[in-house]
């Protein structure tokens, strides 16, 4: 049998992010930095601890932002650009081998947990944000300006399959394995379906559906399908939700036909054949 293991690479995603960074928002913001120890030589991309401590220490925490599946926390002239890749959770709460402890005022401690080490950390000029790594490249993202219909049309002017192409972060950033699978069901869209066969009306409708969805994940707090957990150590909820991701043999709630599995890009992908009909199979 497969697992879902493969989407832990790719986990969390916008809806996860966005969900920690409300809760780091509301407990850090206006809080100063006092200091800062780094465990995990690792996680540092571009700047050495001490560079790190020259730059944020002292400062207040202005604002907890996220880009994509990237959370910002700007310290006014730098911001650090925390990725959390595969395992990497922060927390409020003091956890054994943390990988990064910052130290704010008002007795708040942000402690930083990543079993598998793969999460990164970049040091930034704020005013440079978008134009530096790890940034710089990343496509249209839902709930932003970008994310027009006009920009999304154009994107899907390729032959590439709709699901590889949804995926594809320079193009559109944020969204993964799951939700992709869900807006493509939810739009009635087969995965394989090479992306510029879509009509307007498709298309409009898979724009709206991958917001719709993103935010309903967001307001249940993300999907725990494997470590994902929020701020406080509890699991997400939109995993209860989900209505063709990880149930292959399932029947489809829309019209009790079999969920099927495939691999696209060495990914799986989870749809309904007869609700999401190829038009040339
Ligand atoms: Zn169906």
């Amino acid at each position: 049998m497969h697992s879902p293991d493969e989407d832990i690479y790719k986990m969390p995603e916008l809806p996860e992010v966005e969900t920690l960074r409300r809760a780091l928002a509301q407990e850090l913001e206006g809080k100063t930095l006092q200091a800062l120890h780094i465990y995990e030589p690792r996680l540092l991309q571009n700047a050495s601890e001490r560079e790190l401590r020259r730059a944020l220490v002292g400062r207040r925490l202005r604002a907890v932002r996220r880009r994509a599946k990237f959370l910002l926390l700007d310290f006014g002239e730098h911001t650090a650009i925390l990725h959390l890749r595969m395992t990497g959770w922060p927390t409020l709460r003091p956890i054994k081998n943390p990988r990064f402890v910052f130290e704010f005022s008002q007795n708040k401690t942000l402690y930083f947990s990543d079993t598998r080490r793969l999460a990164t950390l970049h040091l930034v000029p704020s005013a440079d944000i978008e134009n530096l790594p790890p940034l710089a490249g990343l496509g249209i993202e839902p709930f932003q300006p970008s994310y027009t219909f006009e920009n999304f049309w154009a994107i899907l002017q390729s032959e590439q399959e709709i699901k590889k192409l949804l995926l594809d972060q320079r193009k559109i950033a944020g969204i993964g394995n799951i939700y992709v699978c869900e807006a493509l069901f939810a739009s009635k869209i087969h995965p394989r379906r090479p992306a510029n066969t879509l009509s307007k009306a498709e298309a409009r409708r898979l724009f709206t559906q991958i917001e719709r969805i993103l935010a309903r994940a967001i307001a249940e707090q993300g999907t725990s399908v494997r470590t994902y957990r929020v701020l406080t150590g509890e699991a997400g909820n939109f995993q209860n939700f989900l209505r063709v991701y990880d149930r292959a043999g399932e029947p489809c709630v829309r019209c009790r036909a079999k969920i099927v599995r495939i691999e696209q890009g060495g990914r799986g992908t989870y749809f309904c054949p007869k609700c999401q009909a190829h038009p040339h199979p």
